[in-house]
């Protein structure tokens, strides 16, 4: 039997920003090999919510687990901070992160780019990197790519590579932050087509998505935040077929 165990849980978690009420007490988990969604209006805390899964950002209150174990804390409320520096480099590596603006480095080349964090960060073998490198960069459909600078490439094709770096970190799950909303609509389907292919191989991903067909193809679990609370959630055949609150209702019509 294959292993549904979460790779990532959040239980009751608050975040702030100074007096700022992002996350009011969110639960959440990705089981091994599911996909997840968030969705949600602009400012309900979907980025936040992704940030404190590989502790980006601190929470005040409430917890995070990584395979079951629980982030160890020093300190309370706005001073909390996690306490064990090897967890949170495990975690961080473990939970890679595909963003909206890419944030590949310009003066590296795409093969470079692509090998930087598993050389700097994991110190693994050169040649293994580079090798492995070269093998998700032709998975995402860029192996010609790999001398290019990123300017040299459309928004699309950046993207992609973004998605090889963060799968060279070999991570547990990767974590998508609106990976298409800074494409134009012809270069959007290039990355939904990598997405929906990781999500067949059965990795465990978590999205967040303006791009409500990407969420009802791709998950096997949607949810939908508001006001830094879970307003509703559930299968995507539930979820957009037959939504039963009417915030989810409204915020559906609006985007369609
Ligand atoms: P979403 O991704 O759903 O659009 P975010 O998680 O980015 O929402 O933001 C939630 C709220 O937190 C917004 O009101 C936003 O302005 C605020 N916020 C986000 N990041 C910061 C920050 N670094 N400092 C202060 N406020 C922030
Ligand atoms: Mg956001």
């Amino acid at each position: 039997m294959s292993d549904t165990s979460p790779v990532i849980e959040i239980q009751n978690l608050h975040k702030a920003y100074g007096a700022l009420e992002v996350l009011k007490g969110v639960d959440i988990s990705a089981p091994r090999g599911n996909v997840i969604s968030l969705i949600g209006s602009s400012g309900s805390g979907k980025s936040t919510l992704l940030r404190c899964c590989n502790l980006l950002e601190d929470s005040q209150q409430g917890e995070v687990l990584f395979k079951g174990e629980p982030v160890t804390w020093r300190g309370t409320g706005h001073g909390r901070r996690p306490s064990d520096a090897a967890q949170v480099l495990r975690i961080r590596t473990n939970l890679s992160m595909v963003f909206q603006q890419f944030n590949l480095w310009a003066h590296m080349t795409i093969l470079q780019n692509v090998m930087e964090a598993p050389i700097t960060v994991l110190k693994r073998d050169h040649k293994d990197v580079e090798a492995a490198a070269r093998a998700y960069l032709d998975k995402v459909g860029i192996g010609d790519k790999c001398d290019a600078y990123p300017a040299q490439l459309s928004g699309g094709q950046q993207q992609r590579a973004a998605i090889a770096r963060a799968l060279c970190m070999e991570p547990e799950a990767l974590l998508f932050d609106e990976p298409t909303s800074a494409l134009d609509p012809e270069l959007e389907q290039e990355v939904v087509k990598v997405i929906k292919d990781l999500a067949t191989e059965g990795r465990t991903m978590m999205i967040v998505t303006h791009d409500m067909k990407l969420a009802a193809d791709v998950s096997d679990h949607v949810v939908f935040l508001h006001q830094g609370l879970i307003e509703e959630q559930g299968p995507p055949d539930t979820l957009f077929g037959a939504p039963s609150s009417e915030r989810l209702r409204g915020f559906l019509s609006a985007t369609t």
